[in-house]
């Protein structure tokens, strides 16, 4: 240990550390030794009620790109536009940082997780769903149904990491025909914006679901507004991001909520900005309208929502704010 990082020992111990900082020039006791770092996050999950369905955020893990990802990721974009939306939210002043979550839901009759967070082969920060949910008290076995908002990397990962096991044995997988179809689709490898690497990996993540043993466990539903895709959840389609990207919205008791995909990335900027396309969306233009018709939803109805890439613990209100609309979070809460 050098002097100086015994300093910086003291000073961090307050007023009554300052006092003892003459004292510094000797070691410490060997039983006031500062045990050693820990390293990684613990798996994190949060709970709350909606109507009888208990809602458990799982938290994947982040994504984290530099300031050049802005532009690619908002060709709309103009740096100056972008530092005072950052600075009003205090959020972080540099690059892109983007939380990854997943949703559980146990309605009584279903334990159902929409999205299912990433893998660390193909983003290395991502890939906690798993260990959040048995955490959160239950078990891979037990879930019964995964809800794909769409067949992107972050979300749709966790079903496989190696392409043939299936991470969530029993489970059925639901996904639209339209989202299906367009990453299974041979021909399909030019129209995708993110490339080759995506395609492989969605294509990874749902083999075992739909071919092999025990495989025919994917179930392809239209894309429809009000689609009951499991008893109290319903389709919300968003498409745009990708062909067949939905929301779902969960209704029990005269409460509901509404998590989405990837309506947004980035909640600080594209509320403030809906109409700014996105990069990486298959058809930009549409999901820039997928956007606003559900944030104008959602500011006129008031209801909680969350989303894949909403700041943790991934549940808040979205309100009006001038031209655009404003995320407030819903603080943590434990009654
Ligand atoms: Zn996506």
């Amino acid at each position: 240990m050098t002097d100086l990082s015994l300093v910086r020992r003291h000073v961090m111990l307050g007023a009554a550390g300052a006092a003892t900082l003459a004292a510094t020039v000797s070691p410490p006791p060997a039983a006031a030794a500062v045990p050693p770092q820990q390293g990684a996050n613990p798996p994190r999950f949060h709970r709350l009620k909606i109507g009888d369905v208990e809602v458990t955020t799982l938290l994947d893990g982040a994504m984290q790109g530099t300031n050049e990802n802005i532009q690619r990721f908002f060709p709309d974009s103009r740096p100056e536009e972008i530092v005072p939306l950052r600075a009003r939210a205090f959020a972080i002043e540099a690059g892109l940082h983007q939380p990854v979550g997943a949703y559980l839901l146990n309605t009584g009759r279903n334990l159902a997780l929409i999205d299912c967070g990433g893998h660390s082969s193909f983003i290395p920060t991502t890939g906690g769903t798993i260990a959040a949910l048995r955490a959160a008290g239950y078990t891979p076995e037990q879930v019964d149904t995964v809800l794909l908002t769409h067949i992107h990397p972050e979300h749709a990962l966790g079903l496989s990491y190696d392409g043939t096991t299936r991470n969530f044995p029993n489970a059925e997988v639901v996904v639209t025909q339209i989202d299906h179809q367009f990453w299974t689709d041979p021909s399909m490898e030019s129209r995708v914006p993110q490339g080759q690497r995506f395609i492989e990996a969605g294509r990874r993540a749902i083999r075992p679901y739909s071919s092999g043993p025990g495989g025919g466990r994917i179930r392809t539903v239209e894309m429809r507004e009000g689609l009951e895709v499991i008893p109290g959840v319903f389709m919300v389609p968003a498409p745009g991001h990708t062909p067949g990207h939905v929301s779902f919205r969960l209704t029990s008791q005269n409460q509901t909520m509404l998590i989405w995909g990837d309506i947004a990335h980035q909640m600080v900027i594209q509320l403030a900005r809906p109409r700014w396309r996105v990069g990486v969306d298959v058809d930009s233009a549409m999901g820039v309208e997928s956007r606003v018709r559900t944030l104008e939803m959602l500011a006129a109805e008031g209801i909680l929502m969350g989303g894949v890439h909403v700041p943790w613990p991934g549940f808040g209100r979205v309100i009006r704010d001038g031209e655009g609309f404003l995320y407030v979070p819903r603080p943590a809460q434990f009654t």
